[in-house]
């Protein structure tokens, strides 16, 4: 079974995606983690970020390899090019650039193709922006998420400040979540929308527990 988790930047994806995947012993994937890898590797080889070829041809040569321990679905960390980059991901430097690099076609059909390949047939909660739409249009359970940008920002600025790097500035991480969304639903390819299909929750005023019941039996309704 897979269940496709999309929605905007600090919807809580992760979070959910995470525990759902626990919760049902399920694997799980984190499709940004991957777009993030590619404009980190760029950005550390001076690539020109205009430069749509260079930035498909990282996409489609370099490894991208998530680390995990044994009987944890969670990934501890990813490296791209077999270095370690699970921290450098997170930096405001890249939140700039990811969504120039996720916006090249080419660069998107290398990673989905990487992604339909990990789920191959494992159950697996994916997160991303079109896991419903694009990725997996046929996935037994869609949810979009969303939430209110300052409940977002709100929300990212602590959990940052819990694993002790990324932005934690509330009005930094505003300004670049406005900005991601606009450019993430407005680009041509696979643009942030939700599915036809898809279930949507606004998880302004809910617990992650309720959020994560709620996507937990919709998956056992359709399992039966
Ligand atoms: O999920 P996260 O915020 O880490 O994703 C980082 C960026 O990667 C997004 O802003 C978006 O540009 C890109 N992305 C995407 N498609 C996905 C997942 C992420 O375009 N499936």
């Amino acid at each position: 079974m897979i269940i496709a988790i999309d929605g905007p930047a600090g919807s809580g994806k992760s979070t959910v995606a995470k525990q759902v995947a626990k919760m049902l012993d399920f694997h799980y994937l984190d499709t940004g983690a991957m777009y993030r890898s590619v404009a980190w590797c760029a950005l550390e080889r001076g690539v020109d970020l205009s430069d749509a070829d260079a930035l498909a041809r990282i996409a489609a040569d370099e490894r991208i390899e998530f680390a995990h321990e044994a009987g944890n679905p969670i990934a501890t960390g990813v490296a791209i090019a077999g270095k370690d980059c699970t921290h450098d991901i997170r930096t405001p430097r890249v939140d700039r650039v990811v969504s120039t690099v996720s916006a090249v076609p080419a660069v998107r059909e290398a990673l989905v193709e990487q992604q339909r390949a990990i789920a191959a047939d494992d159950d697996i909660a994916m997160e991303g922006r079109d896991i419903g739409t694009v990725v997996f249009p046929n996935a037994e359970v869609k949810i979009f998420l969303t939430a209110s940008p300052e409940e977002r920002a709100r929300r990212r600025a602590l959990q940052n400040a819990e694993k002790g790097y990324g932005e934690t500035d509330p009005a930094v991480i505003l300004a670049d979540i406005i900005a991601r969304d606009k450019a993430d639903s407005s680009r041509e390819v696979a643009p942030l929308k939700p599915a036809d299909d898809a279930i949507e929750l606004d998880t302004t005023g809910m617990t992650i527990d309720e959020v994560c019941e709620r996507i937990a039996s919709i998956a056992a309704e359709k399992r039966v």
